[in-house]
């Protein structure tokens, strides 16, 4: 219950600042996208009552792709839509393929499609040649990615003689790369 301003670290003086605050979820202004039936994947445990019985993915990265994997082990239908021709590129590379094969299984998949609209019966878009594609769905899953905190980063870099920006507030990736740089981070002082 503390937020690091440039005044709050201005009055603490430190001598080394290392900024972690992480970022946020990447939610475009699509028409529809902050309706009602669109949760936000980080939001998906706080909101799952919200989330029915037949659901579109949107986003096929790392995230959208385990969530997509449990909502069909949950019994529920779900699509994936994905921009991109593959799933989930950045995924470990001996993590992806037992992730690939989960969603042979549990999702119907969309590749080359953008979405361009949501509306109360799933999610309107648009392939690479301009033709429009309706994926069915009455609950939507918002997995459109990450943004690092640049805005609390920028306010902070002067605020100490030494400042380092690690983890996902510098480049969003995973745990064990904020854990790393972190790590490095605190020997560097
Ligand atoms: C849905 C989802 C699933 C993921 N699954 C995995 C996974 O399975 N494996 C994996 O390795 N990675 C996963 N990731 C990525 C992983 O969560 C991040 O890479 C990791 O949490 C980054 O750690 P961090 O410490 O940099 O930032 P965060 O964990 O985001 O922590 C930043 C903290 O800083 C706080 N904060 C922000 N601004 C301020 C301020 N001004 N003052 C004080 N505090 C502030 C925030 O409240 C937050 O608690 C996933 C990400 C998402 C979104």
């Amino acid at each position: 219950n503390t937020e690091v301003t440039k005044e709050y670290a201005e009055k603490e003086n430190a001598d080394a600042i290392i900024i972690a605050v992480g970022s946020t979820p990447l939610v475009p202004p699509i028409p529809g996208l902050d309706g009602d039936n669109v949760v936000v994947v980080n939001n998906y445990y706080k909101e799952k009552e919200k989330v029915g019985d037949n659901v579109v993915v949107m986003g096929g990265g790392l995230a959208g792709c385990e969530c997509a994997v449990h909502l069909g082990q949950d019994g529920k239908k779900v699509s994936i839509i994905e921009m991109r021709d593959m799933l989930a590129p950045d995924a470990n590379v001996r993590h992806r393929p037992l992730l690939l094969q989960q969603i042979d299984k549990y999702v119907d998949v969309h590749t080359g499609l953008k979405a361009v609209k949501v509306t109360a019966d799933g999610v309107l878009c648009e392939d690479k040649d301009g033709n429009e594609v309706m994926v069915e769905g009455s609950s939507v899953i918002c997995a459109l990615g990450q943004r690092s905190r640049t805005d609390v980063v920028n306010e902070l870099l002067d605020a100490a003689p030494f400042v380092r920006v690690i983890g996902d507030a510098a480049k969003v990736s995973t745990i064990t790369n904020a854990v790393y740089w972190g790590y490095h981070a605190a020997l560097d002082i």
